[in-house]
């Protein structure tokens, strides 16, 4: 069966065609703080997406970066009066161990920011050198966005909310000697106390989005087959990533496919650091076992946003145990085997998926049961 994807650049649902090699990147952390529902929502997605491509024979080759140094990590490292990299190793530490224990896998590779800068100012040169770029007086480069006049093309967004999320997003509009209000920094001189490295404009630091765009060609080449992260990530940074990435090379598309996990709300509001309205995966993995907040988490369909719920939660591990009880027989129900693969081609459908495995729990198939659950990552038995 032929699976489908939707690809957030073309709007549409696509057969996904590769090779025997999957090239995945998603857009890593900034550790300066602990992982929360909507990180789960998204990281656990694209573990039931890598381990079903897996299943279908499949080498995938995951990339998840550490935006280890910018301006939030910095902003906390001060307030906590301690080194940003000290602040980011306990934080990636801590991160690590709260996936681990909803079953992520690790990723194949996860560059650090900070470990990429010769490349990064390689790069900046690159895209100043052919016009993509300009540099001002005082050590600031900018992406030309206006020379590009693409910067729209991924999130299809009016002029207006382009300028809402990008300053929300931590850019200037109206920062002095920009050519238009929403060029991007590539590279920024540091201000005191913070680090820095030398480059052809003197010594400061990289902008964010040109981090991630070096890290992909770094350790995947100039495209990608699935690029992922939230949709919060859609404008501006995988915009400015895709940009950046298709001028160095020349050619494009940069990601085959552009894969976005929707947000998760709490009461509604979506969950935010700066609203402090999270739910921390560390809290209910000490109330519940594992593989009931994997299947609370998987009855959502990664491109529908959805709200945290106790009761919600509850009879996610009243399901799971369902599945538990009925792994122990040995019935095997083939129709609802493929029922279940036709979800997961079917635009990775795993709300279906798990009630078809409800479905093979109600009729005793202990054996299907055990089997499809391994596939989506669960310890079923
Ligand atoms: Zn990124």
């Amino acid at each position: 069966m032929q699976l489908r994807l939707y690809d957030t650049r073309t709007r549409a649902v696509r057969d996904f065609v590769a090779g025997r090699t999957v090239r995945l990147y998603v857009c890593g952390i900034t550790p300066y703080d602990a992982a929360h529902l909507g990180h789960a929502f998204t990281y656990v997605t694209f573990d039931a997406l890598t381990r079903y491509l897996e299943h279908r024979g499949h080498r995938v080759v995951s990339v998840r970066n550490v935006t280890d140094v910018d301006d939030d990590i910095l902003r906390r490292a001060r307030e906590l009066g301690e080194d940003y990299l000290e602040l980011g190793r306990r934080e990636v530490a801590r991160f690590d161990r709260d996936l681990d224990g909803l079953g992520v896998r690790r990723p194949d590779a996860v560059p650090l920011a900070t470990a990429t800068v010769p490349a990064i100012v390689h790069a900046v040169r690159g895209l100043v050198a052919g016009g993509h770029a300009y540099a001002l007086d005082d050590g600031r480069v900018y992406f030309d966005t206006a020379a590009s006049g693409r910067f729209a093309e991924l999130s299809r967004l009016d002029d207006a909310e382009l300028r809402t999320r990008f300053a929300a997003n931590g850019g200037d509009l109206d920062a002095p000697g920009k050519r238009a209000r929403l060029d991007f920094l590539l590279w920024q001189p540091s201000a005191d106390g913070e680090p820095r490295w030398d480059s052809d404009w003197g010594p400061g630091r990289p902008g964010w989005h040109i981090e991630c765009s070096v890290m992909v060609s770094e350790e995947l080449g100039s495209v990608v087959d699935i690029h992922g992260g939230g949709t919060d990530l859609v404008f501006p940074h995988h915009s400015a990533e895709m940009l950046q990435a298709e001028a160095l090379t020349g050619q494009g598309p940069f990601a085959r496919v552009w894969m976005h996990v929707a947000m998760v709300a709490l009461d509604g509001v979506k969950m935010s650091k700066s609203l402090g309205n999270l739910v921390f995966v560390a809290d209910l993995l000490e109330r519940y076992e594992a593989g009931a907040v994997r299947r609370y988490l998987l009855e959502h369909h990664y491109r529908q946003g959805w709200s945290y719920s106790d009761v919600a939660l509850d009879e996610a591990a009243a399901g799971f145990k369902r599945w538990q009880d009925a792994a122990g027989g040995d019935g095997a129900r083939n129709d609802l085997a493929a029922s279940f693969h036709a979800a997961l081609c079917d635009d990775l459908d795993t709300p279906t998926a798990i009630a078809v495995l409800d479905a093979a729990a109600d009729a005793g198939a202990g054996a299907t049961v055990r089997e499809l659950a391994a596939i989506l990552g669960f310890a079923v038995r």
